[in-house]
This record gives structure tokens, sequence and C-alpha cells, in this order.
């Protein structure tokens, strides 16, 4: 759940919010933050997951561009 609200405002000024969630599973490696791989003798290693960097976790960090409302 993210609640959008627009924060403090002035004229001419910024019209963008930033959200950031965190701490999201990552879905690549269903969180684990590694794959297992086999090298070349069969041997299975731990390689970090390239989608979170080996934590596991991903933050979402979002952008919101306010526009003044239709009439
Ligand atoms: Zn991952």
């Amino acid at each position: 759940m993210i609640e959008i609200v627009p924060g403090l405002m002035s004229p001419g000024g910024r019209m963008t919010d930033r959200i950031e969630s965190r701490g999201h599973r990552c879905p690549y490696c269903q969180g684990n933050g590694y794959h297992w791989q086999e090298d070349e003798w069969q041997e299975r290693y731990k390689e970090a997951c390239p989608v979170c960097g080996g934590s596991g976790r991903l933050d979402a960090v979002i952008t919101v561009e306010w526009q003044a409302g239709k009439a």
C-alpha cells in the first residue's frame, strides 16, 4: 500500500514527490540474494543475484509528478 498525498507546494516550485518503498523481496532470486551455479567441475557455488546485487531485496523509488487538475 502506497499513500499518495501532495506535499508542500508553491507556485513555480517543484511539482514532484518522491516515494520510497523499501525491502521488497527480489522476484529473480526469491529473496535469497544468490543463484546456485555449477563450475566446469560440477562444483556448486553461489553467484550473487544480478538483479538485487546479493541483498535479496529491492527498493522502489517512485517519482510522482503532480499536474493541475482538469476542470
Ligand atoms: Zn535477487
